[in-house]
């Protein structure tokens, strides 16, 4: 059902040749001009720390920090020299010497994403005491400035009082009188699973519009990728083998709408089981290929049928988030979509990371905000209505910064479009 991915079969030893051909892709280097900052500069650097011949300092982890872990020197770069695996392993390797404050955060990870229900009630938690902060003029709130740099300023998550799994039963299925296409598994992700559940409500009924019978595990976990991109790889591999259990029990695609999470199943996943070698590498490589991105998986369909709603809004911008492009997205699938809808999609892609990466945007927002600023402008000159990304990250990071330059214009997910349960 899917295609092999791009940078999916990356060599683990593939030797870099210096052509410099990942500078241009990389959107830290593009900001700071500086070679150690890019990933050939990563790549060399790592390798040294491997080989003991450079002493890993705090100039180093910083170098490392930097990383985004988007993706694109892997496309990019013609031997497969995989840099953000590097990336990651020097993280892990550097985990002992952080501070008290890194690894105790780093511990209420791992314990947030073993433990769903613990997640949820953090959520909850966060939820109500994000309501008491203040709005701004655009209805968006943010951390407050005095909080450590980590926060400070950063767009805050609306939280939905119900999760996901209250709002959807288990089985949903498919909607009567659709052509029937067997069943679809959804992977929900913590975001869309308990924070933010209106994208992955407009995936499920989509899919059961187009004749799917979806099951939406009640025991699936966090797809480990924070803990994977903080280096915490025994955080990863629990998560991987829950979830390799999980969702290997269960027939039919596994449609993700966060590509984080599709590309954590259908990279990292692989990747690391591979390199432990036993049970579960079998079971990975089985997952990987079922595993796609809900908006191209829904306009790979034949003949995908869309609800006839009028769409909130009639002029769409659109950014191409790193990990929906580099790990497996179709950049045309939101677009081509859209017009079916009769949207007029007036921007496709930023050409621009936007610096939600996660935790490395965490760690970095001196790197992360500008970069989102420089999106959410663009997107704002575009003259259209919404700003979509299908990404979580890049819609809380594109809709913090135009709640910053003062733009009302909303961030969504191209599903919630689709969808139109929004609708006029
Ligand atoms: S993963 Fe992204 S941020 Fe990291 S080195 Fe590669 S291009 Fe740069
Ligand atoms: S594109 Fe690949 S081979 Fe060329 S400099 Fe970058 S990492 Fe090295």
């Amino acid at each position: 059902m899917s295609e092999p991915l791009p940078g999916a079969e990356r060599p683990a030893d593939a030797i870099c040749d210096h052509c410099g051909r990942c500078l241009s892709v990389c959107p830290v280097y593009r900001q700071s001009l500086v070679e150690t900052d890019s990933p050939r500069g990563r790549v060399e650097l790592t390798t040294a720390v491997a080989a003991g011949e450079l002493i890993p300092g705090p100039r180093f982890a910083e170098i490392v920090d930097r990383c985004l872990l988007c993706r694109a020197c892997t496309l990019a770069c013609p031997k497969g020299v995989d840099t953000p695996s590097r990336v990651i392993r020097a993280r892990a390797d550097l985990l002992r010497s952080r501070g008290l404050t890194a690894r105790l955060g780093g511990a209420v990870m791992d314990a947030l994403i073993a433990h769903r229900d613990l997640m949820a009630a953090a959520v909850r938690l966060g939820g109500m005491i994000f309501k008491g902060l203040p709005a701004d003029d655009t209805g968006r709130r943010h951390f407050p400035e005095y909080l450590p740099r980590m926060l400070a300023g950063r767009g805050v998550p609306p939280v939905s009082a119900r999760p996901l799994r209250k709002i959807l039963p288990v089985r949903v299925p498919r909607a009567a009188g659709s052509k029937n296409r067997g069943t679809a598994v959804f992977f929900s992700g913590c975001y869309y699973g308990l924070v933010d559940p209106g994208p992955a409500e407009a995936a499920v009924r989509l899919l059961s519009l187009n004749g799917f019978d979806v099951i939406i595990p009640p025991d699936q976990q966090c797809c480990g990728a924070p803990a994977l991109f903080s280096g915490r790889l025994e955080g990863f591999r629990a998560a991987m083998r829950r979830n390799l259990r999980v969702l290997a029990a269960l027939d039919g695609p596994v449609i993700s709408a966060c590509p984080t999470c599709a590309s954590a199943l259908r990279i990292d996943y692989p990747a690391e089981a591979d390199r432990l070698g036993g049970p579960e590498a079998d079971l990975a490589r089985g997952l990987a290929g079922r595993v796609r991105e809900a908006v191209t998986f829904l306009a790979d369909l034949d003949h995908p049928v869309l609800p006839g709603r009028e769409p909130a809004v009639n002029r769409v911008a659109i950014h191409q988030p790193c990990h929906f492009v580099h790990a497996g997205g179709d950049s045309q699938a939101p677009a081509d979509l859209l017009k079916r809808r009769g949207v007029d999609v007036v921007l496709n892609g930023t050409g621009l990371c936007c610096g939600g990466g996660g935790v490395s945007s965490l760690n970095n927002p001196d790197l992360a905000a500008p970069l989102g600023r420089a999106v959410a402008k663009t997107m704002a000159a575009s003259g259209a209505e919404a700003a979509l990304a299908a990404c979580p990250g890049c819609v809380l990071q594109i809709g913090s910064h135009l709640g910053r330059l003062g733009h009302a214009m909303p961030a969504l997910h191209p599903l919630e479009l689709l969808d139109g349960k929004e609708s006029k």
